[in-house]
């Protein structure tokens, strides 16, 4: 299919489900490699020279990059035609892309529009599943922002370990804890992409400068033998039955290949995970924010009065509410009285809950549980949640994001025609591993 027809098709589907945040009208090719013949469409918050890159907030709007992602750079030696930016919930604060920023559109979810593609990355999950020609997107996890839009809307999503891809180029909602990753529908094509965005990069000090594997290998290698922990408490209360029953299924599907699986506990982590996220998110998140102040990127008003008049002007009018809030939460996390009993411990949570982890991959390949205790809700029934039912959605994909560790969504079945997801957590840089077993648990 050539350029023309590809945009043709994706602006068909942008009108019908909203994916979109920009379509690139007149998309070029670059380079010549692995990904020729791929379109490439990117979550709003990856910039990509002279495209409109906003993060799904008006506050960013008519912000042209100057220059490209390092991850789009590699994407476009290699052959690969960026189609577009996806919507997302502003700067990736939302778990189904509702909070997008004022007069934006909100994706539906390609098997019923009634209901949400999951957020923050939701306009990237679904393209991803309604696309007809060769397509892969880029996404963001802060806390889980690839494996829940991605188990919502049936398609594979992969985040890998903190500074294994290059940040250089994201527009950043919490430093410690944002990854950049890909949803495909298939586990081949996330193999490939991770070989290509995957690798160290001088412009990010956070990059790791760890050899990259071969992934298209490693999803042919048998798992026999190979060690899983069932996460025990994922299995608990929360959990809608039938999601529950098919990860089993999945599970089942692993050991008949010889796999070797047992339930380990993470009391430490499923305890305290959520709220240690939400305190660190915020917080960084809180800081982050204070550069758009309508003066060096996007929405920019009249100058007048004292800088505190103009920048309060600009961010009440632009920013959303979900963004106000955060702001809010995470400025009182930070302040003196509060810094020590707020954000300081739940740093020293999160200490203990990547020991938590470590000390299970002594023992295991791989973790696994559902990627999300339900399938992709109503938006009447997501109007009527309370900012903290909201926040607790996120509690299986939380853990992992906080502690830095890969993790894949692979779409496992079925409840009601919804797509339901398992999740396979793996060690620091293990996500070979991850793409191995992966490749063994999709539904026949
Ligand atoms: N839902 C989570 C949040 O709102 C995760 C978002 C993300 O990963 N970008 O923070």
């Amino acid at each position: 299919m050539n350029a023309k027809e590809i945009i043709k098709q994706a602006k068909e589907l942008d009108k019908e489900y909203l994916f979109f945040n920009k379509i690139v009208e007149d998309p070029k090719v670059y380079g010549e490699g692995t990904l020729s013949g791929t379109a490439i469409s990117v979550k709003d918050c990856v910039v990509v020279k002279g495209v409109e890159s906003r993060a799904g907030s008006k506050i960013l709007e008519n912000y042209i990059p100057l220059f490209d992602a390092t991850v789009i750079e590699k994407i476009k030696a290699e052959g690969g035609m960026i189609i577009g930016k996806t919507a997302q919930d502003a700067f990736g604060f939302g778990s189904f892309a509702t909070n997008v920023g004022i007069g934006m559109k909100v994706p539906l979810n390609p098997f019923d529009k009634e209901r949400s593609c999951g957020g923050s990355s939701g306009g990237s999950a679904g393209i991803t599943q309604k696309a007809t020609f060769n397509h892969i997107s880029i996404a963001e996890s802060t806390g889980g922002s690839i494996v829940c839009p991605a188990s919502f809307c049936g398609v594979v999503g992969i985040c890998p370990t903190y500074g294994r891809v290059s940040r250089y180029g994201l527009m950043d909602y919490a430093n410690s804890l944002d990854k950049i990753g890909a949803m495909a529908k298939t586990i081949e094509e996330i193999a490939l992409i991770m070989r290509i965005i995957a690798g160290h990069d001088p412009r990010d000090s956070t990059s790791l400068d760890k050899p990259v594997p071969n992934y298209s290998e490693s999803i042919k290698k048998p798992i026999k033998g190979m060690k899983i922990g069932m996460i025990k408490e994922a299995f608990g209360e929360g959990l809608d039955k039938e999601v529950k029953d098919n990860v089993k299924q999945a599970i089942k599907r692993l050991e008949s290949q010889g796999a070797k699986v047992e339930e380990v506990s993470l009391p430490l982590t499923s305890k305290y995970a959520l709220e240690c996220y939400y305190l660190i998110a915020m917080a960084e998140a809180s800081t982050n924010l204070a550069k758009y102040c309508g003066m060096r990127y996007g929405a920019e008003e009249k100058v007048e009065g004292s800088f505190n008049e103009y920048f309060s002007k600009v961010r009440s009018q632009y920013f959303n509410a979900e963004s106000k809030r955060r702001i809010i939460i995470g400025t009182f996390a930070r302040m003196a009285g509060y810094r020590d009993a707020y954000y300081l411990k739940a740093m020293k949570v999160r200490t203990k809950i990547i020991e938590e982890y470590k000390k299970v991959f002594k023992k295991f390949d791989a973790l696994i549980c559902p990627t999300m205790p339900v399938i992709a809700p109503k938006f009447t029934e997501i109007e009527k949640l309370t900012p903290m039912q909201n926040y607790m959605m996120d509690i299986l994909t939380v853990g992992p994001n906080l502690a830095g560790l890969p993790h894949i969504t692979i779409p496992s079945g079925t409840k009601d025609k919804m797509p339901i997801g398992t999740m396979l957590i793996g060690d620091h840089l293990a996500e070979d591993k991850l793409m191995q077993i992966g490749a063994k648990l999709k539904a026949n």
